[in-house]
């Protein structure tokens, strides 16, 4: 691989006992492209062709007694090295459920990245040696846990790619994508017109840029406040924002003040 020609790319390496798993996930859309046209590289490490002896064992009981395998040290310690090779300045990266939440801004940090070495753990995780000796980072991709790492490492690998230049195709298509300005994305709608008995906004039939600018704007901005409120309060509102619940706050109010005048009475308590 040589790299595109502003010279982003991004080497993936995923440390796994299930190579085929993360092989799916490269060889098909954005990912297969991507790496098609050098924006990524992605490598599987297969841990277990680390592992000695004839049976190549990649778990062992843990010390103390209990349920469960844990990932055996030295096998991921040769992993790790090894991936080291592919991309030597890449941090290490270990999915656990007891990491840093992942979320968009990590992912945008994480494109600026030379690469991730991503491990992924198995049975009830790896041996804790290795997370202090060889771990830059824990990542978690929410509170609950699964079976593998395989999963939560596509998860990450997935959404830095799409942030790479050149990734989408389209170079605008994920800055207006949910979490990008703090907000959720609009709603989209494709052909037909009349799905049915329902049809797509006039407005974005218009061919009216600045129009379909602002409606975008304007139901972006309705549906982070009715599901996600929690995000206008972490990126402050702009000015055509605040505009835009002015108006809504007067158009609530005229319409509860039309109903308590003009309507009938509020319904009596019940009993
Ligand atoms: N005993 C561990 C869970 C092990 S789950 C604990 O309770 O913390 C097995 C493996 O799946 C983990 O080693 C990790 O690599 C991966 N995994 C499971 N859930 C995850 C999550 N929410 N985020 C990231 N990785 C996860």
């Amino acid at each position: 691989m040589t790299g595109t020609p502003n010279g982003t790319h991004m080497k993936f390496v995923a440390l796994t006992i299930f190579p085929e798993l993360m092989q799916a996930f490269w060889d098909n859309g954005i990912m297969r492209r991507a790496a098609a046209d050098g924006i990524i590289s992605a490598t599987a490490v297969n841990i277990r062709d680390y592992a000695k002896g004839r049976h190549r064992v990649t778990d062992d009981r843990p010390y103390g007694g209990g349920c469960g395998m844990v990932m055996k040290p030295e096998p991921l310690a040769d992993a790790i090295a090894a991936a080291k090779q592919v991309a030597p300045e890449a941090p290490v990266v270990l999915m656990a459920p007891q990491g840093k939440r992942f979320d968009q801004t990590m992912a945008r940090n994480m494109a600026a990245e030379p690469g991730l070495i991503l491990i992924c753990g198995r049975y009830e995780g790896v041996d804790e040696r290795i997370t202090e000796r060889f771990v830059d980072m824990e990542l978690s991709i929410g509170d609950f846990v699964l079976t593998g790492g395989e999963l939560p490492a596509m998860v990450v690998i997935d959404a830095v790619t799409r942030l790479l230049p050149g990734a989408l195709g389209n170079e605008d298509s994920a800055g207006q994508d949910s979490f990008c300005h703090g907000r959720l994305d609009c709603g989209h709608y494709t052909r037909p017109p009349d799905f049915k008995g329902r049809s797509v906004p006039d407005v974005l039939l218009s061919g009216h840029h600045e129009r379909i600018t602002s409606w975008r704007r304007a139901d972006a901005l309705m549906r982070t406040l009715v599901r996600r409120p929690d995000l206008l309060r972490q990126k402050p509102l702009d000015g055509p924002e605040v505009a835009l619940l002015e108006k809504w706050r007067s158009e609530i109010e005229e319409l509860i003040r039309s109903q308590r005048d003009g309507g009938t009475d509020p319904p009596s308590g019940g009993g």
